[in-house]
């Protein structure tokens, strides 16, 4: 038994058994399935989070004031571990749900109050409003404003690259409001709402044929006061706290497969009945290759533990990169692995050829996890100067105002 907590774990593991026998019923099971959209979550899914959140499972490591049960991490699995056992979404939503995160670490009460059930019950869409035409790795050259006026902040500027922002109803915004300090003291960072008049979205096209992407023109929004997030002017702070999270999700996994073809496409073990189906197995290299990816998403486990377990006990995150980072090679060389495996075929396009229509969409797909939440090599640059302490990049505009800083 773990002493800090009021309660045994074989008791928690009884208790969160007995409820989802009670509750995640056959229907409710096959419902899920049935309704997936790629952006938001289906009724049908709202009203099982609902569920769970009132049961108080979805963030069970939070305090019980927003929703949680003050449990340890190690209890906080044995939820995981139940609900993963059945199939049932919904908890651990305390490391995976990067905007209620964000919001509990920075957001005002009225806010937090406001929004942090919604977001555990999948009732908000969200967007991060972050990257601009020329402000993407070196985020802190941004130059979308935000003035203060009276109870609230008016905005003006441009963002891009904002996947999801044709649903959102909120962004977690990065505006500059003080161009009088050197460039990453004179940023805050916002919960804007999206659905308003000065809030322009158009949607841009994707190699994938998709489009998730978007360029957003804001002009003279408003964003109230208590909108807020972490201190005024320092809102890199809490971005590093957002940006932490992401890394934290992304380096957990990525999307699988677009189409139909094997269901089970995530798992290394497709790569092998995709071998074996080409009668390429027997090939040495490629086996060695397909035994280095295993040995790959192995470590990338562990490392992925070891920074959980520095995080929990409030040290850096740097380790968050290596885990990113390495899970962008994985999906890169497994993409490779696919089309190697599948040779000449892997061009064939249409729904009698999923097998290659994976391995293409999986090809392109890798780049999300390369580029998105910060570039291979920025996350090269963090574990260069956290993790390894090589010195630092010279940065010439790191300590004059921002209002001299020259425009690329
Ligand atoms: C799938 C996906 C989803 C995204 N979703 C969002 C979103 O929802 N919201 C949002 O705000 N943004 C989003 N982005 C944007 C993403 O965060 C940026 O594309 C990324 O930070 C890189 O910025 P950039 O495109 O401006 O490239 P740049 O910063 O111009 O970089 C160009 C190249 O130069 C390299 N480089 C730049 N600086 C350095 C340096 N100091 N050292 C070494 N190399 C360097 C980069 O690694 C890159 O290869 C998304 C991107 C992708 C791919």
């Amino acid at each position: 038994m773990d002493t800090n907590n009021k309660i045994a774990d074989e008791e928690l593991r009884a208790q969160v058994r007995s409820w989802l026998g009670e509750n995640w019923t056959q229907a409710k099971a096959a419902s899920l399935k049935q309704h997936q959209p790629l952006w938001g979550a289906s009724d049908e899914l709202k009203s099982w989070l609902a569920e769970v959140v009132s049961a108080r499972w979805a963030a069970p490591r939070w305090p019980t004031e927003w929703f949680g049960r003050d449990l340890s991490n190690k209890q906080a699995k044995i939820i995981e571990a139940e609900f993963a056992a059945v199939r049932a979404p919904g908890t651990g939503q305390d490391r995976t749900n990067l905007w209620a995160n964000t919001l509990l670490a920075g957001g005002t009460e009225v806010l937090k109050s406001k929004l942090i059930g919604p977001l555990l019950q999948g009732e908000v869409n969200m967007c991060l409003l972050y990257s601009e035409p020329n402000a993407g790795s070196d985020l802190a050259g941004i130059r979308t404003r935000a003035d203060r006026q009276e109870d609230h902040y008016v905005v003006n500027g441009q963002k891009v690259w904002t996947s999801g922002a044709m649903t959102a109803d909120y962004g977690m915004l990065i505006a500059r409001t003080d161009w009088d300090v050197p460039k990453h003291q004179g940023i805050s960072y916002f919960y804007c709402p999206m659905k308003q008049e000065g809030i322009e979205v158009r949607p841009l096209r994707q190699i994938t044929n998709e489009s998730q992407f978007n360029e957003v023109f804001i002009t003279d929004a408003l964003i109230p006061a208590e909108n807020l997030l972490g201190n005024f002017n320092q809102g890199w702070q809490m971005l590093q706290t957002a940006l932490a999270y992401e890394r934290l999700i992304m380096g957990e996994g990525a999307r699988g497969p677009r189409s139909g073809g094997n269901k089970k496409a995530k798992n290394v073990e497709v790569l092998i009945a995709l071998a074996r189906e080409a009668g390429v197995l027997e090939q040495p290299k490629l086996r060695q290759d397909i035994a280095q990816m295993i040995a790959y998403k192995k470590l990338n486990a562990l490392n992925g533990a070891r920074g959980k377990a520095d995080i929990s006990q409030g040290a850096s995150s740097s380790l968050m990169s290596l885990g990113k980072l390495a899970m962008s090679r994985i999906l890169h060389e497994e993409a490779r692995l696919r089309t190697e495996i599948l040779g000449p075929g892997s061009l064939f396009e249409g729904s009698d050829y999923s097998d290659a229509e994976n391995a293409n969409f999986l090809t392109f797909q890798a780049y999300l996890t390369s580029i998105g939440g910060g570039t291979d090599q920025i996350q090269r640059n963090i574990i260069g100067e956290r993790v390894l302490g090589l010195p630092k990049e010279p940065e010439v505009d790191k300590k004059i105002p921002f209002r001299e800083v020259r425009a690329s």
